[in-house]
């Protein structure tokens, strides 16, 4: 080959991989998740709420595919984050309660998520993603349980399951946790929400010209109940000081989250990112005065009150605006999803639970994404099978309720359908009894607690002051 034709070589094909790289860097979307934590189902506007205005929630909600049927994997923080992270029922690897430390019985080295399970940050890592978490991990305190082992390239936030919202709250469970960071010095907190808020703003800036993925862990609106007196007085009217306190809180929640659209729109990104939006489980009406109508049952419980949770995704580039989803959809589901958008495949054997749901959202599958689904919590476990629920409890005989048609489980229909009770109990127990060991339980007192959410009375429609 003479000088002129190695040139010419050269430059076609510096041409084409210029092309290609742009091409690349085109076509892998963003993907940020925005995590609610203990976030009523009934809480948004656009699941119905009455009382309490979510503008960019819901603006959000109307771009993308709302879930009429979001699942999470468990009904509470800790497991339903170790599925989200991993897309694998996490009862499969142990982590089926919270991590708690101060159980003696328990080796803390192996209170977290097990190291040898991959993450959604992992696996987005080696597709030359950037990621970020900013807030609440809750998989993990000891060194290997870190996010920053976890594939996670940016950390602003805490370990534990919660914090308090403002610097110094003489009011309200303390959370030891410390503001832990990796790239900048942590400054005092000022109103955690919005803090959290500015650490994804400034992330999405950061990485505006590279693909990355941003989980924006809020641990709004869980408690402690602790609100700005500002936000406090957008509800003056609601007598009950939890729930002013609880709504000015989601408030706050939805204020950010509009920060962080603006910061994409602004950023010229906003149509290639794919966003998300749900809570890591269903409201603890008790606690934080959330409310989960017209689902019964609360965070704890099988009921869809403690699983079925506002979910949302957004895709401006490749998903239709104002559609709804009814099909059941999980959050398990986020890891294989992305991992596809991304332009990458997942092993088999990684026996992830959840699915790629972009073609059935889009429309390319007509069929449902999951025939059956799994939950297993302390005492109670579950399965949905089409529209069918049972759960099992050791106190009472098994519940089976039709979803579709009685949303509310108003109807235990077991005695009606005995076969399929017969069935599906079959089912439930094999899969129980074929997971391995659980790392950690939960201490004693959930168990008594677990039966009593079971039994409570539970509003079902929308405050109408
Ligand atoms: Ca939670």
């Amino acid at each position: 080959m003479n000088k002129l034709s190695r040139i010419i070589v050269l430059f076609v094909f510096s041409i084409l991989t210029n092309y290609a790289l742009a091409q690349d860097k085109h076509i892998k979307p963003n993907f940020i998740i925005i995590l609610a934590d203990d976030l009523g189902y009934g809480d948004v506007g656009f699941t119905g709420s009455t009382q309490i205005k979510t503008p960019h929630i819901d603006a959000l909600a109307n771009a993308g595919v709302t879930f009429t049927q979001g699942y999470v994997s468990a009904p509470v923080c800790g497991p339903s984050r170790a599925g989200l992270m991993t897309g694998r029922n996490q009862v499969s690897f142990g982590f089926d309660n919270n991590p708690i430390v101060d159980l003696p019985q328990f080796d803390e080295n192996f209170v977290g998520l097990p190291v040898d399970e991959t993450t959604i940050a992992d696996r987005l890592a080696e597709l030359g993603y950037v990621n970020g978490l900013i807030g609440k991990w809750h998989l993990g305190e000891a060194e290997h349980f870190h996010p920053l082992k976890r594939g996670f390239h940016e950390f602003w936030g805490y370990l534990g399951g919660g914090h308090n919202y403002f610097a110094n709250q003489p009011n309200g469970k303390p959370y030891p946790y410390k503001i832990l960071c990796n790239y900048k010095e942590p400054q005092p907190i000022t109103y955690i929400t919005d803090d959290k808020g500015d650490e994804c703003v400034d992330f999405i800036r950061r990485h505006k010209d590279e693909p990355f993925f941003l989980y924006a862990s809020f641990n709004a609106p869980h408690a402690p109940m602790q609100a700005t007196e500002e936000d406090l007085k957008l509800y003056a009217h609601i007598k009950d000081e939890k729930r002013r306190t609880y709504c000015a809180m989601v408030h706050r929640l939805d204020v950010n989250v509009g920060r962080i659209m603006k910061e994409l729109k602004r950023q010229k990104i906003d149509e290639n990112t794919v966003v998300v939006f749900f809570s890591d489980n269903g409201g603890p009406c008790h606690h934080n005065a959330s409310l989960n109508m017209p689902l019964r049952g609360a965070k704890g419980t099988l009921l869809e009150g403690g699983i079925r949770v506002p979910f949302v995704m957004s895709w401006p580039e490749q998903l239709k605006a104002g559609v709804e989803y009814n099909y059941p959809v999980s959050s398990l589901d986020l890891t294989p999803t992305f991992v596809a958008l991304a332009g990458g495949t997942v092993d088999n054997k990684a026996r992830l639970d959840g699915v790629n749901i972009f073609p059935f959202i889009n429309g390319d599958e007509a069929k449902r994404p999951h025939e059956e689904m799994l939950w297993r919590f302390t005492i109670s476990a579950g399965i949905r099978e089409g529209d069918w629920k049972l759960i099992r409890m050791p106190d009472r005989l098994p519940m089976l309720y039709n979803v579709k048609e009685d949303v509310s489980e108003q109807n235990d229909v077991a005695d009606q359908h005995r076969e399929r009770v017969e069935r599906m109990l079959k089912k439930l127990g094999d899969w129980d009894i074929s997971r391995p060991q659980v790392l950690y339980l939960e201490g004693n007192k959930w168990r008594r607690e677990q039966v009593d959410l079971y039994d409570r009375k539970y509003q079902l429609v929308q405050p109408q002051d």
